[in-house]
Parts: C-alpha cells; structure tokens; sequence
C-alpha cells in the first residue's frame, strides 16, 4: 500500500518530531470505492479495523508507535491524552499530549486537520475543524488549554493546517457565516467572500485568524496541500463525494 503523506518542510528542524498529513488510500482487496475504515466506534469489525491499523502504520513507517484518535462530533472538545492504552480517546475534536512515542490523529475531509507541536517541551496536539468547530473556536481553545495544562507560551507553539476544502469550493449559506461572526467578526473578514445569497468560506485563513489572535506568531503558521475537493485523486472530500471516507493525520514526538 502507497500512501501520500505530506509533512511541513519547515518542520524538518525539530529532532524527534513525528507528524504527517496522509491522503486517501484504501485496504488491500477492496475496491477503490471502499473506504479503508480506521474508526474504533463506528460498529465496524474491530478485527479488520486492527489490521487496517496495522497496514497503515507499516505503510507509514510508524509500527511501533500507537496513534491516539477520538470519536469526533464537530464541537470544540479537546481530550488529554496521558497513556497509549486506550486507541480511541473519548469523544471529542481535538487531542493534546505530552506524552513521548506516541500520536494524537484526526480524521478529516473537507474540515481542516490542524497539528501543532511544541518543541521545547515536546507537546503535540491534533485538531479537526469544520466549519462548526471553527466558529466554537476550537483551535485557539486548544491553544488555551495547552498554556493551561503544560505551562507553554503560545509564542513558542508552531502550527499546520493541512489539505481542506478551499474557497474555491466551499459555498455556504448566510446562516454559517452569521454564526461564526457571533464570536469572530474581525476573524471573518478575510475569509468570507460574498458571492449572491450565499458566499465562499476559507476555513484555513478563518482558523489562522484566530490562531493568531491566540498568540501564536504569523512565521509559525503553515498551510500544508490543496484543496481536498479539487485533488480527489488524492483526497476524500465530503462535499464533493458524500460518506466515503476520511483522511487522517497526525503528530508526536519520539523520546
Ligand atoms: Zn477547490
């Protein structure tokens, strides 16, 4: 199994650091139009779930790393991890960890997959933000909550989002942009582009809106790939294929 996997070039620097976003793939024996199920929760069999796993990690080159992942909803909850024994974190949209030799990972398609990563203290945290994580504000949450829990200046925290849909296909109704401008007006405003009724989001710039309100400096925010709906060669998209399949990616530190 080949995948794509795309990583941030400016994260090369960082010893130890352990991070991908992947594109679509599928298991061995299974049409192209099967998705490859990773999902601990969705009633899938668990036994080819773990296989699925299996085949991803060693196509990746990660097979003696566990990749934490949670049950998401699209709100703006981010979980601790603090061991590898549980795969599946809770439920939740976005995972933080100190923890050494192990992944946080998001699944995505469309919704943008962000990874951050601290390298002083080694602190690696996986968000996924759609358009209603984003207007909760889940990225400069997961800020806040890892100044709060592990002691970090949001100075020193780097950031990439990867491949999402972009505005080049993303028309949403009036109704999303009002409610994101409840909580994030000036945010909005580089990122909402009017087209009759309805108007065309850039999730990607709204998030690094917010992410630099949080404090983190413009030089540590990167945008890794292309929009997912105008590459499905290379990745799943919700918008443009309905339930196929997601893409995940994920971030982690080697001791
Ligand atoms: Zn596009």
């Amino acid at each position: 199994m080949k995948i794509l996997r795309l990583h941030v070039p400016h994260w090369d620097q960082f010893d130890g650091l352990i991070h991908g976003f992947l594109g679509r793939f599928g298991g061995q024996g299974q049409s192209p139009n099967r998705p490859f199920r990773l999902s601990h929760d969705n009633g899938d069999d668990s036994h080819a779930v773990k296989r699925n796993w299996c085949e991803l990690k060693l196509a990746i080159g990660l097979r003696d790393i566990d990749i934490i992942t949670a049950k998401q909803v699209h709100g703006d909850t981010i979980l601790t991890v603090s061991s590898a024994t549980e795969k599946l974190a809770g439920i939740g949209d976005g995972l933080m960890t100190d923890i050494p030799n192990l992944c946080v990972g998001v699944m995505a398609a469309d919704c943008v997959p962000i990874l951050f990563a601290e390298p002083a203290r080694k602190i690696a945290a996986a968000v996924h933000a759609g358009w209603r994580g984003t207007a909760a504000g889940i990225a400069p949450r997961a800020v806040a909550l890892m100044k709060e829990a592990y002691g970090i200046d949001p100075a020193a925290l780097h950031v990439a989002m990867g491949p999402s849909i972009g505005p080049c296909c993303y028309e949403v109704g009036p109704e999303v942009a009002e409610q994101i401008a409840a909580n994030w007006r000036e945010e909005l405003k580089g990122a909402w582009r009017p087209d009759g009724i309805k108007g065309r989001l850039d999730l990607r710039t709204l998030n690094e809106a917010q992410l630099l309100g949080a404090g983190i400096p413009r030089l540590h925010i990167q945008k890794i790939g292309p929009c997912t709906a105008c590459h499905l060669g290379d990745f799943f998209s919700y918008r443009k294929e309905g339930r196929s399949g997601h893409q995940l990616s994920f971030i982690g530190w080697r001791s």
